[in-house]
């Protein structure tokens, strides 16, 4: 099939089923069609995660970051404030939503790749007893970085703070355990490895929050996770729900609830290796050490005298598009995403347009 293969950590490839759900009836969202239709996606996301007796979800038409504003901007209470993790664009993200909205916020800052160092944080937790919320990216995309979820909760858990999860990236890509890293707000999106489209993501908040959250002051008024959840948990939306991709999102829940979440993750973990083991063979280096790799994005150094641009346009002429380093890192990594419907001969001959145009350059390594 000829089609663009998206190697970007998402929008990503999708299904023809997702794709077709797209085409459903016009639909009025104060009409109960629609109400079943934002229910039954709210009650697939608890099911595929084995959340349905801990943990509601609320959906917000956006863009992931919508969804990260949410539960960010929605989890302190007055005089509280939050400790961020920031070891690449999307921990940053997370203290500027904070920053905007005027909350108090502790950082901690590690080099873009590094994993933070547990004692500082538990320094922190110490000498902050204001502290109400640990946030944490647990894969920062800006790097393929696993953050070390489990024992950063059960750190914050030790000092009786809750834990926000950006697992926008991660979601259905790597095991996340909610129970034992005790994680109480976790955020993810429709179009990464969830394989659905853009425009719908989604908090999701474990039960016990509902008291404390009706307290928090309200930072925002689209960005309310307490009112949003409310009006979902009665069968309402606030404001106008990008119907088609919930329509969409719907047939890839039913998807990844057929294949099943640890399978998906072993789909991607396979994919992953199998990538690196050509990468290997090309004489690729990382910016991340194996062991703190994310299933599904791998962030390679440019080869010495290949500028990103000529091999993003030479393999994007063989029907791969990848994707750019960011910040700092914009001129010495490229990033190499497996999430979505991909198909391992379709990695298989990135692997062979990767060697060839490795072999055309000048400067080749491998
Ligand atoms: C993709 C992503 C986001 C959200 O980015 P959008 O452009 O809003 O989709 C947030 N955090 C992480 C870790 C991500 O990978």
């Amino acid at each position: 099939m000829n089609r663009i293969i998206l190697l970007n950590p998402g929008p990503v490839n999708v299904t023809e089923r997702v794709r077709q759900a797209l085409l459903q009836p016009d639909l009025c969202h104060r009409e109960p069609e629609c109400a079943q239709l934002i229910q039954s996606i709210r009650r697939k996301l608890l099911t595929a995660f084995g959340l349905d007796r801990t943990f509601l979800t609320a959906l917000i038409s956006g863009s992931g970051t919508a969804a990260l504003e949410m539960a960010v901007s929605s989890c302190l209470g007055d005089g509280q404030s939050l400790l961020v993790v920031r070891n690449g664009v999307y921990g940053e993200r997370i203290a500027t939503m904070a920053a905007a909205h005027r909350m108090p916020t502790v950082t901690l800052d590690y080099e873009w790749g590094q994993p933070p160092v547990l004692d500082d944080i538990e320094r922190a937790l110490t000498a902050h007893p204001e502290i109400g919320v640990v946030a944490l990216v647990h894969h920062e995309t800006t790097t393929g970085l696993l953050n070390p979820v489990h024992e950063v909760g059960e750190l914050a858990h030790r000092h009786g703070k809750k834990l926000l999860i950006d697992a926008i990236s991660s979601l259905a890509g790597d095991a996340l355990d909610f129970e034992r890293s005790h994680v109480d707000y976790c955020v993810g999106t429709a179009n990464k490895c969830l394989q659905g489209f853009p425009g719908v993501s989604f908090v999701l908040v474990r039960k016990e929050e509902m008291d404390a959250l009706a307290q928090h002051p309200a930072r925002s008024v689209y960005c309310d996770l307490y009112k949003n959840l409310k009006a979902q948990e009665q069968g309402e939306t606030l404001f106008t729900p990008a119907v088609q991709v919930h329509y969409a999102l719907d047939a890839a829940l039913d998807e990844l609830i057929e294949e099943t979440v640890p399978a998906r993750i072993e789909r991607y973990a396979t994919a992953a290796r199998m990538l690196r083991n050509g990468f290997n063979d090309m004489g690729f280096e990382y910016l991340v050490d194996a062991a703190h790799r994310s299933n599904s994005l791998t962030a390679l150094k440019l080869p010495d005298g290949i500028p990103y641009e000529t091999l993003h346009d030479e393999l994007k002429k063989q029907g791969y598009v990848i994707y750019a380093g960011q910040g700092g890192l914009k001129q010495s990594i490229f990033r190499i995403a497996n999430m979505g419907d991909i198909r391992t001969e379709e990695f298989q001959r990135l692997l062979d347009v990767l060697k060839a145009c490795l072999v055309k350059s000048p400067s080749l390594r491998g």
